[in-house]
């Protein structure tokens, strides 16, 4: 059901990232009616599960959930989550046609407290993908404990229609006949802010990711570092024991034509050098080796983190990792192109972390209808005019944000949200005039 008002909204803003907050939170200040709409549960994006961030080692939910929570409750910003934009089609100058279906949670979102009540009731246990499948959920589930909003949903898939929930309720929140519910309105401009997918490391069968289970992904110990981690330590998932000699592998799947990424994604070599440190202040007696094929440490304060890694004791390897194969105890053994000697070697470590791309997310061209919405030969939005205009895609009146464009950090990505925000503002002012 549409609301009362009729169109009340300027902008459309696609993610709920630290880009779309960011985007969304300007043109809110400035008076604009922003409809923001995540696809996931909570917004906040990847940065509100991440540990800390480089490189200042600033916690990263502390910088973002006031952020998140500012939208949520900016009287300008209505957020839309669980729900997908299915068409946006340009209908003349400051004039488009969105479609957007808020799918069913479930769970009456007004009623929800909350309590969890019906998280400790239910008999089906999944994997969360919240925690990167380090451990489970239920079918019924708060997506994590600082999603926004803190509302139950029901995982339909899993779920055994046992009822348990639905008993246990304090509020009657519980309501299994939900059907998704479209609406349509009018805006006058659209930012995308639809940030990027990680690489799967399933395509690199060599480094025995999915068989090994002490061989993990960077998003899993970002999980394990973080202030709202699985465990209560820094563990590896085949035992739980504490590691004590760490390996990283960096470009798993970024710099790597065979996997089809042949380009850098920017952020790994920097949250490797990040993790590392935090590993190392974790587990005061770990040994953390970095196996890379260059650093890329480029932006304000990089080198000087990554200077400050190599005094802590972080071994740096020019390596190139040919193969992963586990022990009997679990501990794996890296094979390797040692790049300094051309000699190929083998290393022991007990707990290997991936360090995995960044790779672009194109979904949402396939909302555009009647216009081509055009991409770069990564398939990321392409920015028209990168160097002088770089939040400008092909589609007059349509812009783009963060990472949905290019591998790119936080700092960069407010930023461009930032340049995104000003030229929807701009393009919605000078067409009034
Ligand atoms: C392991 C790891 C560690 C990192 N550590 C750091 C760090 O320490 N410091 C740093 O600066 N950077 C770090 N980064 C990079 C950081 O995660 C990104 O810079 C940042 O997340 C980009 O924000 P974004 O909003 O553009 O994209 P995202 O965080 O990807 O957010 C995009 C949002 O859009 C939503 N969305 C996607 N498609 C749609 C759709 N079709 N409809 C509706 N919603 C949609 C998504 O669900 C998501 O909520 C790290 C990255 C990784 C992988
Ligand atoms: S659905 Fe009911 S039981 Fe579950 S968290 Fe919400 S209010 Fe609590
Ligand atoms: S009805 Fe589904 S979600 Fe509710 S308790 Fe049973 S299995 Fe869990």
């Amino acid at each position: 059901m549409n609301k009362e008002t009729k169109d009340p909204y300027d902008v459309l803003v696609v993610g709920g990232g630290i880009a779309g907050e960011e985007a969304s939170l300007n043109l809110a200040n400035m008076g604009y009616k922003v409809l923001m709409v995540e696809k996931d549960y909570s917004i906040g994006g990847k940065m509100i599960l991440l540990s800390k961030v480089f490189p200042t080692l600033d916690c990263a939910a502390c910088i973002t959930t006031p952020k998140v929570s500012e939208v949520a409750r900016h009287p300008n910003i209505t957020v839309y989550t669980y729900s997908e934009v299915k068409e946006i089609r340009k209908q003349g100058e400051k004039n488009f046609f969105i479609r957007v279906v808020k799918k069913p949670r479930y769970v009456i979102e007004n009623l929800c407290t909350g309590c969890e009540e019906c998280e400790h009731v239910c008999p089906v246990v999944v994997k969360d993908q919240y925690q990167y499948d380090l451990v489970g959920r239920k079918a019924v589930f708060i997506p994590f404990s600082i999603a926004n909003p803190r509302i139950a949903a029901i995982d339909l898939e899993n779920c055994v229609l046992c009822g348990l929930c639905e008993k246990v309720c304090p509020a009657d929140a519980i309501d299994f006949t939900q059907q998704p519910v479209e609406e349509t309105w009018q805006v006058k401009t659209v930012i995308l802010a639809t940030g990027f997918k990680l690489f799967d490391p399933l395509k690199i069968p060599r480094y025995g990711y999915g068989k090994y289970p002490n061989v993990i992904t960077s998003m899993q110990m970002e999980r394990e570092l973080a202030p709202t981690r699985p465990y209560n330590n820094v563990l590896r998932p085949g035992d739980g024991k504490m590691p004590d000699n760490v390996a990283y592998v960096l470009c798993t799947g970024s710099r790597d034509a065979t996997v089809g990424n042949p380009i850098c994604s920017q952020v790994c070599c920097m949250y490797s050098i990040k993790q590392a440190q935090l590993i190392m202040g974790a587990l005061p007696m770990a040994d953390v080796t970095i196996y890379y094929l260059h650093i890329r440490a480029f932006g304000k304060g990089f080198c000087e983190f990554y200077q400050q890694a190599k005094g802590m004791g972080v071994e740096f390897v020019k390596g190139k990792i040919g193969r992963i194969k586990e022990k009997k105890n679990g501990n794996l053994i890296l094979r390797y192109e040692d790049i300094e000697s051309g000699k190929v070697k083998e290393a022991e470590h007990d707990l290997v972390i991936l360090s995995v791309g960044v790779l672009a997310n194109d979904e949402i061209k396939a909302a555009f209808n009647g216009q081509n919405l055009a991409l770069d030969d990564f398939r990321f939005i392409r920015q028209k005019d990168e160097l002088s205009n770089p939040a400008l895609t092909n589609i007059e009146g349509v812009f783009v944000a963060g990472a949905a464009s290019g591998p790119m950090d936080i700092p960069d990505s407010i930023m461009s949200a930032g340049a995104a925000s000003s030229e929807a503002a701009s393009y919605i002012t000078q067409k009034n005039e």
